[in-house]
This record gives C-alpha cells, structure tokens and sequence, in this order.
C-alpha cells in the first residue's frame, strides 16, 4: 500500500513521531512546530500502516472544536470515517464512558450534567439550609473549593480538615452537595472525570475492557492537564498501552485552575522507555514574530528548554502603537483590519486577543461603526452578557414602567422574595386586563390580591424603580447608571458570589458605567432622551447576533481561548502593566511567568503579521487607568518591533478645552490654559497647572491639584475647565 501520503508534508522529526514504533513517546515541542499535525497523522499512520482498528484509538483534545477539527483531518487523510474511534475532551470521553456504564457507576440511566450555574444555585440552597452567612460562606467559594478537590481527585472522605474550622465548615458543604447531587442523579463537571476514574478503580473487569480495547492513546495539549485527568490517563494505559501525548511547557497557562506543567516529566518517568522527540522548525510565522516570541519567553526560569527556527522569511516587524486611549486603540486596530481586507484578506484571517472579556466592548463598538461582522469566540458579546442585561433592564424599567421584558428580568434579581406564584398571579392579571406587568403589579397591590408578604415584596420592587427615578434625575446618564447598579443590589449580589466569574461580571458592569459616559448619540437620535438613546444603542447591539460560523467575520477572543489556533493577521491589544500581566500576577509575583507564557502563547498565534497595542490613558471597569506598557513590550528586542506613529486626529470627550485644542490645532497656550492657572478636573478638582509637555494632541499637563496633589494629563482628554 502506498502510505507516502502520510508522510508527505512532514519533515524528519515529524515523520520519526509520525512512523515510530508502537510506544509511548512525548513529543515536546514550541508553538507552531506541528504537533497537532503529528498528532493527526500519527492516527492515520496507526490505521493504515499498523493496521490498528480504529476501535483501539482514543484521543484527547482541549476543547470539542478541535476535536471535531482532528476528525475531520483524520478522515481526510485516511479518506474514511470512523465513528468507533473515540475523539473528544476529557470531559466529552469521561461522559460517554459514564453513559455506558452508568450502573457500575452507580447513576441512574437519565443522569443529568449539572453546569456551574446550576452547580451554583444548588450550593446556594445547601449554605442556606445550613443556616450559614452566605456573605462568609459564598457559594461561588464553596463551588471552587468543591471543583478544586474533585480536580485532585479527593472526595470528602479523603479529607483530613484537621484542626481547621474553615476547612470543617467547607468539608460538610462539599460532603451535604455530594449527597444532593447523587439524590438527584446529577453530576457536575469536574464528577465527570472523578466518577470516570472511580469506575475503573472499582470496576477492574471493566478497566481490563477498555485496557485490552484502548491500546493506543493520544493527548493534545498536554501541559494543560490536571491531577485527575493525568490519573485517568495513566489508569486506562496500565503496563501495555501506548500514549503518545503532544505538548510544550512554556504554553502552560491554566495553572490558576489546577493544571500541572509537571504533568509532562512525570510521563517520562511514568511510562517506562517512554521517548522524547522535539521538533524545532516552527512553520506557522514570520522569522521576526518567531524571534521575538522566542525572546519573551526566554525571561521564564525553569523551562525544559526548546530552540524554534523557521525557513520563512523575516517578514515585517512587530508593529507597536502607542494609543492615548482605548478608543484610539480600537480605532487603530480596525482601521488596520479595513486595509487588510482592502487588499483582498477576509476578515476571518484577522484576530482580536485580549486579557480580559470587558476589554471587547471598545472594540465591538468600533468594529460596529466600520460595518465589519465579528465574532465572539467562546465568549458572549458585551452587551448581550447576564449582568449588563440585568443592569439594562433596570434602566429600561426607570424609563418606561411598561417594559415587560425588563420587568421579568429583574423583578426578582437579586432576590427580594417575589416567588414564581406570586409572579404568575401577576402574570395572569395582565393578561385578562391586557395591560402591562407594573400595572397588574400595581393594580393587585392597591386590591389587596397578593398574600401579604408577596405584597409587601411587589410593592417593595416598585418603590425602589420609583426611588432610582427620583435619585436619578439631577445625575449625569453615567452617574445614573453606576447609581443603578448599585442601589438596585446588583453589584452587591456578584460580588457576593466571590470567584473569577463574579469579578469578570463586576468589572463588566463597572465598564458599563465606562459606556454610559462616553456615549454619544448619532444624528438619527436627536429627539431622544441621551438615556434613550444608549438604551437603544444597547439593545440594537445585543439584536445583532453572532456573526454565524460561516460568515466572514473578525475573530475576537481572549488569550486563554486562543489556544492551539493561528491566523494571518493579530492584535494583541492592552499590552499594559497591570492589565496584562494584571495586576494579581504583578502583585503575588509568582504568577508572572504564567502571565508571560500566555503572552507567548497570544504572540505565536501570528502567521504573517503582529500588532501590539497598549494605551496610555484607558478607561476600564468604569475607572480610568493611566498605566505604562507592559513589562512584556520592554522585553522584546528593539529590532523585532516598529513603532507606529499616527498624526490622526482622535476624537474627544466634549470639553471645552479640548474641544478648542482640535478645532484649530492650537498650542498649549491658545488652548485656554497656562502655567499658574487654576482649572477644575470632573475626578480630581481643583488644582493648578504647573507644567507642561509635548504638542498637538500629545500635549501634556501637569496640574497639582488640591486634594491628590500633582498629575501628569493630556490635555485632549482630561476635561480641565478654566475656573
Ligand atoms: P500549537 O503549539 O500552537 O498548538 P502546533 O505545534 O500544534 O502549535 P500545528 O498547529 O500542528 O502546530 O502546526 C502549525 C502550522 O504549521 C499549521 O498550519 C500546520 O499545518 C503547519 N505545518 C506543520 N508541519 C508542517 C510541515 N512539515 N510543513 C508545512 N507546514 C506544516
Ligand atoms: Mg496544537
């Protein structure tokens, strides 16, 4: 049979990896060096050259895309399909098994996955039956706590809590939520693998099944592994399998969630006459993008040590803007995205990689008004988010009383003991007098049709949308939304969730108040209130949809889920300190190397083109942050980066001032301001300039004001008003 085919294409390392003997082998390798393409052929290679029945092949990839990616390539390069080779994520194979077996595993037939919001919601309940303090005990806390020991592989009885009354406290939460779980026949993420690995534990005749059946095992990503799933790996593969896993230490980047880099030399250790192939030759980017890439993650100690070169080409240098702010920012990079598709690129070659989901908004915005389609990859658009449509609604409802879908929204968010029978009760009175939810609301409470506690709760709700009008109405439209979000208890309820996700939801809500303030309606909203007119904006953004899968589309996503994959054209954008890397990995230190491994990981996404931006000035949670580049721009060598200069004009807040300084691209003096003079500020008040730099919309200030003495402002966006 001629297998050329599953050669071809590969160079000498690869094709080692690809036609090595049946064993288990560790290929290490850098980004973009290919191992996923060995991976893939490696599988054909075991089908059509081993004669291996693909009923022996299980493999592992890291998130379900890519598995049904491997899939695919598999089937194209074997030219057939094989529904009896297992391919998935850990938890997509822990749950096939368990679906198999649920007796041995002791489940009921129809169990049911518990995702983390339900997971969430039953812990609440669980703290609350306690008779906890769930501001002490909060259930995001307890799901961590919970989600880290499964990861581990601990049940409660594994426990030793010692002397420690927290530990005991959250031992029984863990041990109560388990029983829960298993009452109702649920099982939650991190119990997929657990309980798969339990099966073969208890199970030894099943082990031996699968043992005999899986005898070649593969795993992608292997640096991102945890305790369990390494057990379970390690279990299935008992003396006689074969696992060949792909990996590379320095793009190790869940670590904060329990992965363990070392995971790859205890393999070596592990699996006797396990082998090591490295593969060196990156074919993904440019000679400079690959260098400077190399050059970054040459500042990590303790690396296992890997040299990556390429054939290609040198191609252009990193470019590197310096934006006054975010909005310049995201204007800088569409416009770079609009000539790239000027010249005939497609929009889907372009990627967006950023630190943190808030950071999309500005971008989404920008990309909105260019009329280019974007997609959100594994993530949610801004405006369509949980916590800015709870905060939306409200304003909505603050606006127009009658809106009957920001009224089932928030009634009971946070919870205020207004009960689904409470609610249908109002429900039905709309409907049989065809008004609005707040009137039946209104009318049931005036005719006494509520029980009294759901009456003092109904009416409870509506006195606080009345109060927020009247508090309202003397504040700026971003001071009313930063207003409302917190007297509604919105803010008070994610933060008592405590954990990565509630603090994502509390920064995306403080950026809200960021959207509120630098709003500005266009033309066709002239006769609406300004807050109509952003509540509009917002719902006709949220309307928009998901460019879908096959449409041309910017690919926008965060660091984190940009693993594994590439594109022509990237945008590493707010490459600053204390955003990336942010301020906890500055702060605890240790944390810096995995920050820089993920910056290693943004960089070598790039084929052909990189750009790297950082703001001077930005605005973000609803703060301004004024903050210098990141630590990781410095250590690029100069000669990998050009710094990018543009003389455009960038559009400001409505200060006199500022406005002044553009319309006539006046000098410092002429802009009303000068050396001795007193000038208010919205943040920092009254002060007193006593410096100043720089030209054209550069210029800088240096006022010392009264209460937080002196700080350096440009002009065109600091909103200093003469007084
Ligand atoms: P990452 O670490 O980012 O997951 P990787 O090591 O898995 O990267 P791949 O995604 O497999 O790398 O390969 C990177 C790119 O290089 C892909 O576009 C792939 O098709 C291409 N490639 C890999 N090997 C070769 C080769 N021998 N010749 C030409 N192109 C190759
Ligand atoms: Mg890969």
């Amino acid at each position: 049979m001629d297998v050329s085919h599953l050669l071809d294409g590969l160079n000498e390392h690869q094709r080692q990896a690809v036609s090595a003997p049946q064993s288990s082998m560790l290929v290490l390798a850098g980004a973009g060096s290919g191992k996923t393409r060995v991976l893939v052929h490696r599988i054909a290679w075991l089908l059509q050259v081993e004669q291996q029945s693909p009923y022996s092949i299980l493999a592992v990839t890291f998130t379900n895309k890519a598995a049904k990616e491997m899939l695919g390539r598999v089937e194209q390069v074997t030219g057939r399909v094989s529904n009896r080779m297992w391919i998935g994520t850990f938890h997509g194979l822990a749950h096939r098994l368990l679906r198999a077996h649920y007796q041995e595993a002791k489940l009921p037939q129809s169990f049911q996955i518990l995702d983390s919001e339900d997971q969430h919601r039953l812990l609440k309940r669980i703290i609350k039956s306690l008779g906890l303090d769930d501001k002490r005990w909060p259930a995001r806390q307890a799901q961590s706590y919970i989600n880290a020991k499964k990861d581990e592989g601990l049940r409660p009885k594994h426990v030793d809590a010692g002397y420690h009354p927290m530990e005991k406290q959250w031992l029984q939460i863990y041990q109560l939520y388990q029983e829960a779980c298993d009452r109702a026949g649920l099982v939650d993420f991190a119990e997929l693998l657990l309980r798969a690995h339990e099966l073969w534990l208890n199970n030894p005749t099943l082990l031996n099944h699968y043992r005999d059946r899986f005898r070649h095992i593969l795993v992608d990503e292997f640096q991102d592994t945890n305790a369990i799933q390494y057990a379970w790996i390690r279990m299935l593969a008992g003396d006689s399998g074969k696992v060949m896993i792909v990996g590379d230490d320095d793009q190790s980047i869940y670590g904060w969630r329990g992965a363990r880099v070392e995971n790859l030399s205890k393999f070596l250790t592990d699996f006797d006459g396990a082998k090591t192939i490295r593969l060196e030759q990156n074919y993904r980017s440019t000679g400079n993008i690959l260098n400077a890439a190399n050059q970054l993650i040459a500042h990590n100690p303790d690396r296992l040590g890997k040299n990556l070169w390429t054939e290609g080409k040198d191609g252009e240098p990193i470019g590197l803007y310096s934006a006054f702010n975010e909005l310049d920012e995201a204007r800088f990079i569409v416009g770079r995205i609009k000539d790239w598709a000027d010249k005939g690129g497609s929009l889907s070659e372009c990627a967006i990689l950023y630190r943190g989901n808030a950071q999309s908004r500005v971008l989404e915005e920008a990309l909105l008004q260019q009329r280019l389609s974007y997609r959100i990859y594994g993530g949610v658009r801004f405006f369509e988010r949980q916590e800015i449509k709870d905060a939306m609604s409200y304003l909505r409802l603050v606006a127009n009383r009658d809106d009957d879908a920001a009224f089932e929204r928030v009634v009971n968010t946070p919870a205020r003991g207004i009960g689904d029978r409470t609610l249908e009760i109002v429900r039905a009175t709309a409907r049989e007098q065809s008004s609005t939810l707040w009137r039946a609301a209104q009318f049931l409470i005036e005719q006494k049709g509520l029980a009294g506690r759901a009456s003092s709760a109904v009416n409870g709700f509506l006195s606080l949308i009345a109060q927020l009008e009247d508090e309202c109405s003397d504040l700026a439209m971003h001071k009313q939304v930063d207003h409302c979000i917190i007297a509604s208890g919105l803010k008070d309820m994610y933060r008592a969730e405590k954990g990565e996700k509630a603090e994502a939801r509390i920064e995306n809500l403080e950026e809200l108040v960021t959207a509120a303030r630098s709003f500005e309606p266009d033309e066709t909203q002239e006769n609406l209130t300004e807050m109509d007119a952003f509540l509009a904006h917002a719902a006709l953004e949220a309307g928009e949809g998901q460019a879908d899968a096959f449409e041309d589309a910017v690919q926008l996503m965060t660091l984190h889920s940009a693993k594994g994959l590439e594109f022509p054209l990237v945008f590493l954008a707010g490459v600053e300190e204390g955003l990336f890397p942010n301020q906890r990995a500055i702060d605890e230190g240790d944390r810096l190397d995995e920050e820089r491994r993920l910056c290693y990981v943004g960089m070598t996404r790039a084929m052909q083109k990189l750009f790297i931006s950082h703001a001077e000035q930005r605005r973000l949670y609803g703060r301004e942050h004024y903050s210098a580049p990141s630590r990781f721009i410095r250590e690029i060598p100069r000669q990998y980066l050009d710094e990018i200069r543009l003389k455009t004009q960038v559009s400001t807040p409505s200060s006199s001032v500022a406005n002044r300084f553009h319309q006539s691209e006046q000098t410092f003096e002429q802009t009303g301001l000068s050396l001795g003079q007193r000038v208010s500020h919205p943040k920092f008040g009254a002060g007193v300039v006593v410096n100043y730099e720089g030209h054209g919309p550069q210029s800088r200030v240096q006022v010392h004001f009264d209460r937080v003495g002196a700080k350096w402002l440009v002009v065109a966006y600091a909103r200093l008003e003469p007084i």
